[in-house]
């Protein structure tokens, strides 16, 4: 029995502005694509929150058993500075900027969004594939658009026929906008008045003889849309219909919606039964903008090098105080959020580094397990965290008055909330006590992973190989690898 099978999990799903009960394609399976990074600068904050956000859904449906294929991309081609058709390719103009290569500044800000991910203990998604290993793919399905009538070719640039694709389908379904109302581009610039209409998108740019980063076609040299790699390799890893696509709340329109036309157009069938955006990060108040100044990288607030906060903050300090807001409402961040989230994470890991010392007694003042059912409650509720985190601070008081002898727990009833405390804190909500990590942290892993190591092997003994098979896979996500061998199984740490 998997825990996806005991709990109803609910997503607002943002195409019909509802929360739905979940229901996968393929029973006990999950395909879930989230737009990636453009890797032109260091990662965002907020675009640090979006993903964050995203790996709590990844954790949740994880710890409820489901085999999750997570995709999330790359884009390393073809997003314009504007995003739309016209302007820049960020990339070649940092390149440019830089005077380096346009692969050299991808690789940089590549590597810097996987260390800071790291540093926030987001798990690596199963699959990250690039826009630029995908080119012959992309003009694969530009092909299948015009073959089926809704893109057109001008002047070796290939335009989505907006207008002709709303005669039999519905463009705007998801952002809730009107076709009439919609003009993609402010400013006219040359490739623009090659369009039929302005509302019309890019599938494949031309490439003008300056532009560095170029690809042969059919239609001629040139690179693709912004929007087409998304369709191109969610349908490519989780097939032509899939259970989730999330992103940043600012891709709703157009990205996300050119998406659906894209693969509408392409398949003849509706890509995304869950559509899932998160909430921005606001700072101070206002909008984030580099420009403005009003703006912290993740590295300024781990070595409290900015003007905002007073004191570095840690990685889980962070995640924590982000979780405390739902994904889906603006999330305010300043030093006094900080602090008093820095505090209630230091009472949480106190809390459950006294479990291990609680005594017990023949009866309970607390009702463990009807505290494990509202945790769950809370988290398949659209995974919304802070009520899920409200709990664990119910918890929390409890574990301080059984430590003062002013409330009792039996056995059994310990034995619930040690094990759920854990579960929601390191796995689904994905904390980390940092502040265990220098000194006595080999020995104490060590002993854990035997443990673990220990009840794998009951549980093969028992049969129960979905068990087994949950240790040893979740290890390995870890990064502790399990090797089985005649005199019983050892593990290392990669
Ligand atoms: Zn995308």
């Amino acid at each position: 029995m998997q825990l996806y099978q005991t709990n109803e999990l609910k997503i607002y799903n943002s195409i019909t502005g509802e929360k739905e009960v979940f229901k996968p394609i393929t029973e006990g399976y999950v395909g879930m694509y989230v737009c990636g990074p453009t890797v032109y600068s260091n990662v965002h904050l907020g675009n640090v929150r979006t993903f964050m956000s995203f790996d709590l859904v990844f954790r949740y449906l994880k710890h409820l058993g489901y085999k999750v294929r997570y995709v999330r991309n790359i884009t390393d081609a073809g997003h314009l500075e504007n995003d739309a058709d016209s302007g820049e390719d960020r990339i070649a103009k940092k390149a440019r900027l830089e005077q380096i290569e346009p692969m050299e500044v991808v690789q940089k800000y590549t590597v810097d969004f996987h260390n800071t991910l790291n540093k926030f203990n987001n798990l690596p998604p199963s699959i990250e594939p690039t826009a630029t290993g995908h080119i012959i793919e992309q003009i694969e399905v530009i092909k299948e658009i015009i073959e089926n009538g809704f893109a057109y070719v001008v002047n070796g640039s290939v335009y989505f026929d907006v207008l002709k694709f709303n005669e039999t389908n519905e463009y705007g379904k998801l952002s809730k906008r009107k076709v009439e109302d919609l003009i993609h581009n402010t400013r006219e610039t040359a490739g623009q008045s090659e369009k039929k209409n302005p509302q019309d998108f890019a599938l494949w740019k031309k490439a003008e003889p300056q532009h560095i980063m170029r690809w042969p076609s059919p239609w001629g040299d040139g690179f693709p849309g912004w929007h087409l790699e998304c369709t191109t390799m969610s349908t490519k890893y989780l097939g032509e219909h899939f259970d989730i696509h999330g992103g940043g709340m600012d891709l709703k329109f157009p990205h996300h919606e050119c998406e659906i036309a894209q693969a509408e157009a392409s398949t003849g069938q509706s890509p995304v039964n869950y559509w899932m955006h998160a909430n921005l990060l606001t700072l101070n108040g206002k909008k984030m903008a580099k420009s403005t100044g009003n703006n912290i990288l993740p590295n300024e607030i781990f070595t409290g090098n900015n003007d905002i906060l007073d004191k570095p903050y840690s990685p889980s300090v962070t995640r924590f105080f982000m979780l405390q807001a739902n994904y889906r409402s603006i999330l305010d961040f300043s030093n006094d959020a900080l602090l008093a989230s820095e505090k209630g994470f230091n009472r949480l890991m106190e809390a459950i580094n006294n479990l291990d010392g609680l005594k017990t007694a023949s009866t309970s003042s607390f009702d463990a397990q009807a505290w494990k059912d509202r945790c769950y409650e809370a988290m398949n509720d659209d995974f919304n965290s802070p009520i899920l985190i409200a709990h664990l601070f119910d918890a929390v008081k409890q574990i301080n008055l059984i430590k003062e002898d002013k409330a009792t727990i039996t056995k059994e009833d310990l034995n619930i909330l040690k094990g759920t405390m854990h579960a929601f804190v390191f796995d689904v909500l994905g904390l980390q006590d940092e502040r265990n990590t220098q000194d006595t942290s080999s020995d104490k892993l060590g002993g854990t992973i035997e443990l673990l190591i220990q009840l794998r092997a009951e549980a093969r003994a028992n049969k129960d190989f979905a068990t087994s098979d949950k240790i040893r896979d979740e290890l390995a996500a870890l990064g502790v690898q399990l090797k089985d061998g005649k005199d019983g199984t050892t593990f290392s740490l990669s």
